[in-house]
């Protein structure tokens, strides 16, 4: 591609003072931004070209012009619309999504039950010590694995959120307090150092 510069103008902006814009025959990025809305056209040097979006060139900054191929209104609000969540594939990613945070959501509750129905340490057998541990370190890695999604899953499906979230919540809570239960009765009666990645986990939540 050819840069803009003393004797070599962006041919879009004019640009001269640095190398920003850049361009060859079949794109032009142009890095001082336009007002253009995307289908609009521009004719340089007697071609027509097209502005396409903002989001071009190694920056993602660039607006980015392409020759014009005789695209009607139709055709661009057509290109336009398909992002937005109102054509059936893009509802049925949004569906699928649905589907698939749902069961994660399940496997919390089901990692947070088994935690939370765990036997007293100090009566437990040393097998049923032993189960207790694991299920609340499963509940506690499920649950910092589940919550950086949070508000993204709340987001983006309000059903969801209305029908779990708190429960969600005072699950994360417990199980905070339930890993800090078992990290102080592994120090004070089993003599294992707590890692300080537990610690961080524990009090993360
Ligand atoms: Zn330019």
């Amino acid at each position: 591609m050819r840069s803009s510069r003393g004797n070599n103008p962006c041919p879009v902006c004019g640009r001269t003072k640095d190398t920003d814009c850049r361009w060859n025959d079949t794109t032009i990025l142009c890095h001082t931004g336009t007002d253009l809305r995307p289908g609009d056209t521009i004719t340089i040097a007697g071609i027509k070209w097209a502005f396409i979006h903002h989001k071009g060139g190694f920056s993602g900054m660039a607006a980015v012009f392409k020759p014009h191929r005789d695209r009607n209104r139709e055709e661009w609000k057509r290109d336009l619309r398909r992002p937005t969540p109102s054509s059936p594939a893009q509802l049925l990613a949004v569906q699928q999504k649905r589907t698939q945070w749902l069961d994660v959501l399940d496997q919390f509750f089901a990692a947070f039950d088994a935690a939370w129905n765990v036997p007293d340490f100090y009566s437990a057998t040393p097998d049923q010590l032993k189960n207790a541990l694991t299920a609340i370190d499963d509940a506690q890695a499920k649950a910092a694995a589940l919550a950086p999604h949070l508000p993204t899953i709340w987001r983006e499906h309000p059903d969801l959120k209305q029908l779990h979230r708190l429960r969600v919540e005072d699950n994360l809570k417990a199980i905070a307090y339930m890993a800090d239960d078992a990290r102080q009765f592994k120090q004070n009666e089993l003599g294992n150092p707590c890692s300080v990645a537990v610690r961080a986990m524990a009090e993360g939540l």
